[in-house]
C-alpha cells in the first residue's frame, strides 16, 4: 500500500504571495481592509481572514457604501478600469496580482495597441480572464475555451492575431486549440502564458494518475485550476475523487486499492493536504 503526495500540491508562488500580503496588512494596517473578491478559492482561508476583520467586496458598486480603507487586489488581477474605479472612490490599493498575470496584462495591452486582434484561450467567466480582457485596447478581443469554439472562430478582418492563455489552462488543450487556429491561415503570434507552476502541477498529476490505482484531488469547488487537475486525473484514472476538505472523502472507498496519489490546487492550504494524507495513510 503506497501513498504518493505530489510535490507540486498546494499553494503556488502567486497565491502564497497574495495570502501573505493580506496577513501583513492585518498586522500593519489599522484601517478597514477589504479584498476584491475572495483572496483565494478556499473557504477555510476566507473564513479565517473574515474572523480577523477582512471583508470581501464582490462588486465595486459596493464601494460607495463602505468606510474608506484598503482594497487588496487578488492574484487573478483586475482590469485597468477597475483600478481607476477603486482610486476614484478614495480607497488605497494593495496589489497582489500575480506577476505572471501582470505580464499577460502588459502583453495584451502592447499587442492590441500595435493593431493585433487578441485571442484569450480560457474561461470567459473567470476573473483572471475578465481582468485580461480589460487590458486590451479597443474591442478586438475574443475569449474561447473549447476546440469547437476555436473551429468556429472567424476573423472578420486581416488583422494579425495574438494568442495568449489563461495561466491555469490545460497545456495540451491550449496546443490543440492553437493548432486549429493556425490552420486558418492568419498571421499569428502565439504567447504561451500558462504559468510553469500550473504546467508542473498538471504534468505531475497526469504522471501519477497514469500509474496509480486512485487519485485524490483537493481544492475549492470554484477553483478553476483544481477543476482542471481533476479533469486531467480523471482522464487517466477513473478512480479519481474531487474533495474540498478531508470531511468530503469517504476513505473506505480506498480499501481495495494498492496505491493512492494526492494532489491539490494552487489555493489549497497545507494543513488540509496534510490532514487528507494522514487519513489516507491511516485507512490503508
Ligand atoms: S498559478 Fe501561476 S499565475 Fe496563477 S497565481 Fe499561481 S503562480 Fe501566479
Amino acid at each position: 500500500m503506497q501513498v504518493t503526495l505530489a510535490k507540486s500540491a498546494g499553494f503556488c508562488f502567486g497565491v502564497t504571495r497574495a495570502v501573505d500580503l493580506v496577513y501583513h496588512q492585518i498586522k500593519d494596517n489599522e484601517g478597514p481592509i477589504y479584498t476584491y473578491g475572495p483572496i483565494i478559492h478556499n473557504e477555510e482561508v476566507v473564513k479565517d481572514l473574515e474572523s480577523k476583520g477582512v471583508q470581501v467586496v464582490n462588486d465595486l458598486s459596493e464601494l460607495k457604501k463602505l468606510k474608506k480603507g484598503t482594497i487588496i487586489v487578488r492574484s487573478h488581477g483586475i482590469s485597468e478600469k477597475e483600478y481607476q474605479l477603486i482610486k476614484e472612490n478614495g480607497f488605497q490599493i494593495v496589489d497582489a496580482t500575480c506577476p505572471f498575470v501582470l505580464k499577460i496584462h502588459k502583453l495584451v495591452e502592447q499587442y492590441s495597441k500595435k493593431g493585433y486582434y487578441v485571442i484569450i484561450i480560457g474561461n470567459q467567466a473567470h476573473p483572471e480572464v475578465q481582468g485580461i480582457c480589460g487590458w486590451v485596447s479597443g474591442k478586438n478581443v475574443s475569449v474561447m475555451n473549447s476546440l469547437e469554439e476555436a473551429q468556429k472562430f472567424q476573423l472578420e478582418s486581416d488583422m494579425p492575431v495574438c494568442i495568449v492563455s489563461q495561466t491555469t489552462f490545460n497545456l495540451n488543450k491550449f496546443k490543440d486549440m492553437v493548432e486549429i487556429l493556425q490552420k486558418k491561415g492568419y498571421d499569428i503570434i502565439v504567447l504561451n502564458t500558462i504559468c510553469s507552476a500550473t504546467e508542473e502541477r498538471q504534468t505531475e498529476a497526469r504522471e501519477l494518475a497514469k500509474k496509480l490505482d486512485a487519485m485524490i484531488v483537493i481544492g475549492g469547488k470554484n477553483s478553476s485550476n483544481t477543476q482542471k487537475l481533476f479533469e486531467i486525473c480523471k482522464n487517466e484514472c477513473a478512480n479519481t475523487y474531487y474533495i474540498q476538505t478531508s470531511d468530503d472523502m469517504d476513505y473506505t472507498k480506498l480499501k481495495s486499492v494498492n496505491n493512492v496519489g494526492i494532489t491539490a490546487g494552487a489555493s489549497t492550504p497545507k494543513n488540509i493536504i496534510e490532514e487528507v494524507s494522514k487519513n489516507v495513510r491511516n485507512e490503508l
